[in-house]
């Protein structure tokens, strides 16, 4: 199996070209004992895996694909603070004191990956120049004041940026409205992050194997038993940490969220100029428009951007061609050049917009849902979550723990946002 799989034919990811080598290489080929199985190798489970082992648990991840398969491989790599919703709409959602615990939770998570960056001396091309969400309209820079202040009341070191500013940070004729700057926030090599995860939760003993999809988790002994293709783990406590990727074995964190897809296109490194003339202080950006669409340039000097939808045959030439539209009217200066790079993903979306940790069963936790935004939030979860276990303390966990939850009619609600995408990419900026 090659070692980064694209989502649907054709596609090729720029993460995949450009990432460190992924350390694990073994598939699962016996009967284990630990005390946590992880299952699911991206952000939240190698979180958690590197935390449990940081804290001397024994622990063994299992990883269907390859480390970095799923949504963690494939984003945009903005490392960016709390989730999609404003402040006030999470405690709208959990009452205000469960809210402000899970706001406060996530405010600081760029300051977790940056640390653990460093603590390991991860190969992932952090770059600590912030983050902007940037007001396509007049009306866009209403609803970011508004989140602002939000943010500011948390706490949150975030700023206003008027239309000058962002004209002049985006060097985007497009972008004239002004924005809220996070000096905190960052851009990342995704996968290479991922990888890196990995990386270090092995060098603490973590046992990670690939290919080695969870196929059933039973009870046995007072012990849970999942089994695989070619062997077995028995373990107190499982973390099922896979999201947006669940496979079909893990079908009660799958129909706990509905499958949205986000495509990225990349142009070959630019011309040293024209590179340094587009958002020149290499800031992430991500925009108010209905379409909403990302941009950053990575350290090759690629400009990477990203919109709603996915590849899969038809499809690709219709959301390609809105995207080199959109990139001509955003980044004129980019006018003529090729996607050297494009690919997409799924991204696990809840009716309330706010992510959710469901207990399955006694000792086995499932956090999904992060609607797009998940290097904070699943390096954080992650990291309570091994916390949580090893203490036996959930009253010190800042997410509401649930009951089984499912979405209602996943398939038409998914279909439906496609091909709404799909239709406005087709008829947009002609
Ligand atoms: C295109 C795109 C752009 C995005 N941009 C951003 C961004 O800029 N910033 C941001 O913060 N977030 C972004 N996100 C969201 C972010 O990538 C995800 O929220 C995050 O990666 C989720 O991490 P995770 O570990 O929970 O799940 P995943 O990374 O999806 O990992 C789940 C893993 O579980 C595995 N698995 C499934 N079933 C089994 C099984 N039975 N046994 C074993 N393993 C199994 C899968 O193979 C997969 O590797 C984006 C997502 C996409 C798709």
């Amino acid at each position: 199996m090659p070692d980064h799989m694209p989502q649907d034919a054709g596609e090729n990811s720029l993460w995949a070209a450009s990432s460190i080598a992924n350390p694990v290489n073994e598939q699962l080929r016996e009967a284990m004992q630990s005390d946590v199985l992880v299952i699911g190798g991206g952000y939240t489970g190698l979180s958690c895996a590197l935390h449990l082992a940081e804290k001397g648990a024994s622990v063994v991840l299992l990883e269907a694909k390859s480390i970095g398969f799923g949504g963690s491989g494939r984003n945009a790599g903005l490392v960016n603070a709390g989730v999609w919703q404003n402040p006030d709409h999470v405690c709208a959602q959990l009452g205000e004191e469960a809210g402000q615990r899970f706001n406060m939770a996530l405010r600081d998570s760029p300051a977790l990956v940056a640390e653990l960056v460093e603590r390991y001396h991860m190969d992932c091309d952090l770059q600590p120049s912030g983050t902007v969400n940037i007001a396509h309209s007049a009306g866009g820079m209403r609803h970011l004041e508004n989140r602002c202040r939000q943010l500011q009341e948390l706490g949150s070191a975030v700023e206003l940026i008027d239309g000058e500013t962002s004209r002049a940070l985006s060097a985007s004729p497009y972008y004239r409205h002004g924005g809220i700057r996070d000096p905190q926030a960052a851009t990342i090599n995704p996968l290479s992050y991922a990888r890196a995860l990995a990386k270090a939760a092995q060098g603490l003993g973590a046992r990670l194997y690939q290919e080695s999809g969870v196929e059933s988790l039973t009870r046995k002994n007072d012990r849970w038993l999942a089994t695989t293709a070619h062997g077995s783990v028995s373990a107190e406590q499982v973390v099922v940490a896979t999201n947006a990727y669940a496979d079909r074995h893990s079908h009660q964190v799958r129909t706990s969220t509905l499958p949205v897809f986000i495509f990225q296109c990349a142009t070959a490194p630019l011309a040293d100029d024209i590179a340094a003339g587009i958002i020149p202080g290499r800031e992430g950006l991500w925009d108010t428009q209905l379409l909403l669409t990302s941009s950053r340039i990575d350290k090759d000097g690629r400009l990477v951007m990203s919109s709603a939808g996915r590849l899969r045959g038809f499809q690709r030439a219709i959301r390609e061609n809105w995207m080199t539209r959109t990139r001509d009217l955003l980044y004129p200066q980019a006018r003529g050049a090729n996607w050297a790079f494009s690919w997409s993903g799924q991204i696990g979306v809840t009716s309330n917009k706010i992510l959710r940790v469901q207990l399955l069963a006694p000792g086995v936790f499932a956090p999904a849902g992060y609607n797009g935004r998940g290097i904070g939030p699943g390096s954080v979860i992650g990291k309570r979550l091994a916390e949580t276990i090893v203490s036996g303390n959930r009253d010190d966990f800042p997410f509401p723990i649930e009951a089984r939850y499912h979405e209602k009619w996943r398939a038409f609600r998914a279909g439906y946002y496609s091909y709404g995408t799909l239709a406005l990419q087709f008829l947009q900026r002609r």
